[in-house]
């Protein structure tokens, strides 16, 4: 029987976020949420998908000749592509003279993966490191993230994953036993308002935190929550002091850490014909004050230095391994 593949959008080498030391990202594709300030917008279809990078078209006219769904036209030189028309076969790249069209994603199976990350066994023994999952959603492709995990774990590198939490206790429990730190995202408390930012209700995500945070202490698996301030989103008060007395109520402790608001993936949007909603400027003028004022209002109800700004959070100096 062939082994089951994932389909990956991307594997970022050489990282310093996401987990100690040198680290792997393994990006998933596919996720159930829709956040709208997401910024891997590469990461949001589970499926192989045609990007197209308008900016190097060199206005050839080849793929206009060549696609007979009539995806593409000529404005001006140059191209426009229509995607609600394309079936994604892929037959426009290779004629593509501004090699700006590719294939998003690519299918492995878990060992490949592990094969790839193995080969920065070098920077992960020298500095400390390992591999980190995210997405997309890792674990919407659960078979092989889980096997990704244990053949990780089982070779004694350092394993990270980074989950919405969307999905069963089982699943998410599994993965969680090969891991030494799973960060969870806490986007928004209340469940409508959290519907609305990201399509889908926040209370198994709740849960599963809640289940996780029992199980995860005795098992030398350490939960990071992440809450990502969105300005205008989920940065207001009442959310963050009900973030944190939520938090306040999880056993273990947990820490919390605060990314700050990017839109790095903005560009990528209209290379997969999707349009980016939020209107929040790129460097916030006063991000470091909005920053320290959700750290002010969070610090005030969880225990003292368990909160953290940016992606380098106080757990992460402890290199995790065991
Ligand atoms: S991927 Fe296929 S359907 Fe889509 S634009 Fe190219 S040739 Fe047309
Ligand atoms: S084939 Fe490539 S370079 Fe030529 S028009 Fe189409 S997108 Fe532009």
């Amino acid at each position: 029987m062939d082994e089951k593949k994932a389909i990956v959008f991307d594997i970022g080498r050489y990282r310093h976020t996401d987990g100690p030391g040198i680290r792997t990202i393994i990006f998933f594709k596919g996720c159930p949420l829709r956040c709208k300030w997401c910024s891997n917008p590469f990461g949001l279809s589970p499926k192989l998908q045609l990007s197209v990078n308008p900016e190097r078209c060199l206005g050839c006219g080849r793929c206009v000749l060549l696609c007979e769904r009539e995806v593409n036209s000529l404005l001006e030189a140059k191209v426009q592509v229509d995607f609600s028309k394309c079936t994604h076969c892929f037959a426009c790249i290779p004629s593509c003279l501004g090699q700006n069209r590719a294939i998003t994603g690519k299918a492995y199976t878990a060992r490949e993966l592990f094969e790839e990350a193995y080969k920065d066994l070098a920077f992960y023994r020298k500095q400390g490191g390992g591999v980190t999952l995210s997405g997309g959603e890792a674990l919407m492709q659960p078979d092989v993230a889980i096997e990704l995990l244990r053949l990780c774990r089982s070779n004694y590198l350092n394993t990270c994953l980074e989950t919405s939490a969307y999905t069963s206790w089982d699943i998410l429990q599994e993965a969680a036993r090969y891991c030494h730190t799973v960060f969870v995202d806490l986007k928004h408390m209340n469940p409508q308002t959290h519907r609305e930012l990201t399509g889908v209700g926040n209370e198994r995500i709740l849960e599963n935190i809640v289940q996780l945070c029992q199980w995860a202490p005795e098992r030398g698996c350490r939960v990071i929550l992440r809450i990502p301030i969105i300005p205008g989103y989920n940065d207001e008060e009442e959310n963050l002091i009900r973030a944190a007395q939520f938090i306040r109520r999880l056993k273990g402790n947990p820490e919390v850490n605060l990314l700050p608001y990017h839109n790095l993936g903005e560009q990528k949007y209209p290379m997969i014909g999707r349009e980016y909603e939020p209107d929040i400027p790129a460097m916030l003028q006063n991000q470091d004050s909005v920053m320290q004022r959700s750290k002010r209002i969070l610090e005030g109800h969880v225990a003292e230095n368990r909160v953290s700004l940016g992606g380098d959070s106080i757990a992460l100096t402890g290199r995790g391994t065991r």
